[in-house]
């Protein structure tokens, strides 16, 4: 399957690859790929790039204009995603953009819209999503937050872990539990939280790679008006599960992979002794080139289809299931391409590529479950897209 681009899409990226240019500092990818760019730098070329975005009307992309985006369709969409995976760019709004913002355009009150729509386009308001627990991850109907009403407001008691950005949220939105007599499924809403709402404690997790952009976040008896749910209460389930306009391609994965691969051949060809000691390897690249051009025709299906009218759920998942594992399989080839060296990690006296690829690898593990684990995309693939029976 061959896809081809607009002209105005051919147009975008090109505008789009100077932009990044221009706005990321020089080196930046590979700086940060090699683990040699600060937190602080981190956030502060985060919050740059952000600003210049929300300048251009870029950060919301796909937002309807009326809440501050450009309307982009979705292949434009997944160019930016793309694009911007390549290089490695920080920040780009993150979950206020990708699901929270749609969630509120298309659930929220037109008084919640006004609100927090056009903040969030404009940069200066950050979210988190607050959905899993600790035994309620792929069974997220079994959470146990409760948000229980007392006159105005939603009295909040619970917590909720591997939160991505927590510790930059202006806003999280909180899946809780308003009736605990309904059946799981029905007695669930999504709340609107200020993160710097009395009783709300974020607790930073250490990961594998020993990053520290997951946190658990507690909530002891948070208090909120009602005019924070989103929509109708108890409808937080429906709203979870209904992400038919979002970016859903993955093209985002598969262009880290790309990326990611061509630093190992690049450094495969400066070192002869990395293949002369592990011959295998050139065929694991080999591999892993193909399997990308086979990613990146998985993904942009999504957005194809999704441009054409139709809701492609099952090639969603199969982009997910495919992407995520495709990073695995790229971080394994990179151990056993750099042989020993590769255990050395960043800063280590015999580390090949400043250690980088054993914090990938060690990165790569989260990569089949963030998002839904590979497991459950099966699971999907097999009873929604195949026809088979629950197992
Ligand atoms: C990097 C990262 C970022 C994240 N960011 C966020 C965030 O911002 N907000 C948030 O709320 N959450 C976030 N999460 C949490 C993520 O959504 C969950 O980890 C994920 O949904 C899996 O849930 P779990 O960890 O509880 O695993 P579990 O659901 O406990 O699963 C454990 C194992 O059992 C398997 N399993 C479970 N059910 C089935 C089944 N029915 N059939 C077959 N196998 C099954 C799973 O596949 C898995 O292998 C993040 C996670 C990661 C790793």
């Amino acid at each position: 399957m061959e896809f081809t681009f607009t002209p105005e899409e051919e147009r975008f990226r090109h505008e789009l690859r100077t932009f990044l240019a221009a706005q990321l500092p020089a080196d930046w990818s590979e700086r940060d790929f090699l683990g040699d760019v600060s937190r602080d730098e981190q956030r502060g070329v985060d919050d740059a790039v952000t600003r210049a975005l929300a300048d251009k009307g870029w950060l919301a992309l796909p937002w309807a204009k009326q809440f501050g985006g450009l309307g982009a369709g979705h292949v434009q969409q997944a160019i930016y995603t793309e694009e911007t995976a390549y290089t490695r760019m920080p920040g780009g709004g993150g979950a206020g953009v990708a699901s929270v913002g749609p969630s509120i355009q298309r659930f929220g009150t037109r008084a919640q819209q006004e609100q927090y729509l056009p903040r969030t386009a404009a940069g200066l308001d950050r979210w988190c999503t607050l959905t899993v627990e600790d035994d309620a991850g792929s069974d997220v109907a079994a959470m146990q937050t409760r948000a229980v009403r007392d006159g105005d407001e939603y009295v909040i008691s619970g917590a909720k872990t591997w939160v991505s950005g927590a510790e930059r949220a202006t806003y999280g939105l909180l899946a809780a539990r308003t009736d605990a007599k309904a059946a799981p499924q029905d007695g669930i809403s999504t709340i609107i939280v200020p993160m710097d709402a009395a009783g709300v404690t974020v607790r930073p997790l250490d990961t594998l790679a020993g990053e520290r952009d997951l946190s658990e976040v507690v909530f002891e008896d948070v208090r909120v008006p009602v005019q924070n749910v989103v929509g109708r209460e108890n409808a937080g389930w429906y709203q979870m599960q209904t992400a038919s306009d979002l970016e859903r391609s993955g093209v985002g994965v598969i262009s880290t992979a790309k990326a990611n691969i061509e630093r190992l051949v690049e450094a495969a060809r400066d070192d002869d002794s990395l293949i002369a000691r592990n011959p295998s390897a050139r065929y694991e690249l080999a591999d892993r080139w193909i399997e990308i051009q086979v990613g990146f025709n998985v993904s942009y299906r999504v957005p194809h289809l999704q441009a054409q009218g139709q809701q492609p759920d099952q090639e969603a998942y199969e982009a997910k299931l495919y992407g995520s594992e495709l990073t695995q399989r790229v971080a394994n080839t990179g151990m056993h391409l750099l042989g020993l060296a590769a255990q050395a990690g960043p800063g280590g006296r015999y580390a090949k590529l400043a250690g980088a690829f054993s914090r990938e690898y060690l990165r790569a593990t989260a990569a089949t479950v963030a998002g839904g684990t590979s497991e459950i995309q099966r699971n999907l693939i097999a009873q929604r897209g195949l026809g088979l029976p629950r197992d």
